[in-house]
């Protein structure tokens, strides 16, 4: 059976594992790298995916997109602000949805991730020599349903069977627990480059349960790169009257820098940003340069108000857990951002305690993840480890009065299934339609509604008779699933729940089979662009040749012509042309090489090694 893998999708860095001899192991992209930018760009018909699609993005600002997983599964009145400081166009799609345009095209953010997640297991697959369709994909803990689904739908377009998608922090306690005997609660606190999530396990004897868990999907590291920005581009306008942020290539140039800077600042204490010829004076048309220096008191002073909103998640899961402070054995610290020495002061103030820093912050979601895919393909090495993680947040339908009803309450265990009785208002109410929710908030329009959907033939009765049975279920992606019955009809309706956020089944499929056109496209293009390169190598050979060759005169015109011929037929369209030049290019200067060694022969000039002949004649590859 090939193996199943784990993927941390993450917003700003994706990581892929795979169990290997009991344990488990982060693969190699193709680069050689352990970690790949969550980075895709379009250029021209190319798609890049990763440190390449990263590399260029200052000179591609408008197709390079990045933390797309900021929008995924979002309504575009949630992220409409944060859609205004990036450089690429986040829109509003059909029915609320968000909408990325790159290169004149209009794509799901589903579409992007899928991207990065091919790439992933595609090098991956290469890297342990069998296809990998089979993977556990990783989501922040305070996903909600669509964000879940939406991920979910994001490895379907890639071409995976997505077997299950976790939390991330119950995939970090798994791979920091996997080795542990004793009884522990831990508390994980994993601040990436988009989320944060605290969740609290109890962990003993190959048991794993999540006990609770909170968070803000609107908080991570870039938000400490654009307070950076922000800060850099409001000073250079008070020096040069100029806006940085309304020019999409020096806004990126910006972004990268303040990540290059934050990174610096959790090591230096004083950094400076130089970013010669940032853009134009608009008036005199001379180039402007920009140059700070940032201390790291400074940038702490300008992350202040980020720092504090992580206090309030973390007493939320503690009293969700019933527990105090105290009773915390281990904090364990996961994701890129937790490297800030100001985080990790204020998660010691909040918890009381110096933070555990013996995983990996950038490989213990993408680890815990492989050992969770193990677990699910029944990977004998693993033994009894059993899971138990909670759902982050309440779910109920709306109720008269414009109030929610929670039929199942943030951090129950799941998988779980929940059966209410509802009645009508009216009299003699043919219908009702269902209202799902998810939220904490006790008014309806306060919360996020997943979709809704209407219940119809309910036979006349008196307001109040109907008996309308609503069952939630949630599997053990977090995924939910609703039914309403109304029970003397018998009258039955039900919803995966698919809103506007996420991509309804015919889009998917579309997005497949366009993500499979693409994936051999891409190839074929790859191929052409190959097979030119082989021919133009072959053809400065050639000129080379004809330089130092002894032969005639007239087959080295020959030659040259071919070559000739070679550079036009390199910048066509025509493949059969290029392969008939090739051929032809080839045979005429073996014979120059033959030509050439007899008459060197005939000089008494030594033989050349007919290996070197046959090595000089192989396409590049
Ligand atoms: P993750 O989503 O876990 O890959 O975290 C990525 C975030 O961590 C990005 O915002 C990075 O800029 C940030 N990050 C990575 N390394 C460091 C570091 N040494 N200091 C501060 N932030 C970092």
């Amino acid at each position: 059976m090939p193996k199943a893998v784990g993927i941390d999708l993450g917003t700003t860095n994706s990581v892929i594992a795979v169990m290997e001899g009991g344990k488990p192991d982060v693969i190699v992209n193709a680069e050689g790298a352990r970690t790949t930018p969550s980075v895709v760009a379009y250029k021209g018909e190319e798609r890049l995916v990763g440190q390449i699609a990263k590399r260029q993005a200052a000179l591609n600002p408008k197709a390079t997109l990045f933390e797309v997983k900021r929008f995924i599964g979002r309504r575009w009145d949630e992220i409409r602000e944060e859609a205004g400081r990036i450089p690429f166009v986040v829109k509003e799609g059909q029915g609320g949805g968000v909408r990325i345009e790159a290169n004149g095209q209009d794509l799901a953010p589903e579409q992007v991730s899928a991207e990065v997640l091919r790439k992933l297991v595609n090098d991956a697959s290469a890297k342990i020599g069998e296809t990998i369709r089979d993977v556990v994909i990783t989501v922040p803990a305070y996903f909600d349903n669509s964000q879940r689904e939406a991920t979910r739908q994001a490895g379907e377009i890639a071409g995976l069977n997505v077997l299950r998608v976790i939390n991330e922090p119950t995939a970090a306690a798994l791979a920091y627990g996997l080795d542990k005997k004793g009884n522990e609660t831990v508390l994980v606190f994993d601040l990436g480059g988009g989320t944060f999530d605290v969740t609290i396990l109890e962990l003993g004897e190959g048991v794993f349960e999540v006990k609770s868990t909170s968070g803000d999907t609107h908080l991570g590291g870039a938000d400490f790169d654009q307070r950076i920005v922000s800060w850099l581009a409001d000073e250079f306008k008070k020096d040069h009257n100029f806006d940085l942020r309304k020019d999409p290539q020096a806004l990126q140039r910006l972004i990268e820098a303040a990540e290059r800077a934050k990174i610096e600042l959790s090591q230096a204490s004083e950094t400076t940003i130089s970013l010669p010829f940032i853009t134009f004076d608009p008036e005199t048309r001379t180039p402007l340069h920009l140059e700070r220096t940032l201390s790291r008191a400074k940038f702490e002073e300008l992350i202040g108000d980020l720092l504090r909103r992580v206090r309030e998640p973390v007493q939320r899961a503690l009293s969700d857990a019933k527990l105090s402070p105290a009773q915390i054995d281990e904090v364990i610290l996961v994701g890129g951002s937790t490297r800030v020495p100001a985080v990790k002061r204020i998660v010691k103030d909040i918890v009381g305690k110096e933070p555990n820093e013996s995983v990996n912050p950038d490989e213990a979601v993408a680890l815990g993840a492989a050992v969770q895919a193990g677990i699910i393909s029944g990977d004998a090495s693993l033994g009894d480890i059993v899971l138990v993680d909670v759902t982050p947040l309440t779910l109920g339908v709306e109720v008269k009065g414009g109030m929610i009803a929670p039929l199942i309450t943030r951090n129950t265990t799941v998988p779980a299934k929940k059966t209410e009785v509802f009645t009508t208002a009216e009299n003699n109410q043919p219908g009702v339609e269902i209202n799902v929710l998810q939220g904490e908030r006790p008014l309806a329009a306060d919360n996020k509604s997943l979709g809704r959907f209407k219940l119809e033939g309910i036979p006349p009765m008196r307001a109040g008779t109907p008996q309308i049975e609503v069952t939630f279920d949630i599997d053990a992606n977090g995924i939910l699933h609703v039914t309403a019955k109304e029970k003397s009809s018998g009258k039955e309706a039900s919803i995966r729940i698919e809103n506007t956020t996420t991509l309804d089944k015919t889009e998917v499929e579309r997005m497949v089979r366009e993500a499979e056109q693409n994936a051999s496209a891409d190839k074929a293009r790859r191929e052409k662009i190959e097979k030119r390169n082989a021919l133009d190598s072959l053809r400065v050979q050639a000129l080379q040749q004809i330089d130092e060759s002894a032969a005639d005169q007239a087959l080295k015109d020959r030659v040259k012509a071919l070559a000739d011929e070679a550079e036009e037929a390199t910048k066509g369209d025509d493949d059969a042309r290029v392969a008939d030049v090739q051929k032809r290019l080839e045979d005429a200067l073996r014979e120059l090489m033959t030509a050439s060694q007899a008459q060197g022969d005939a000089q008494g000039q030594p033989k050349q090694d007919d290996d070197v002949i046959d090595a000089d004649f192989k396409p590049a590859d």
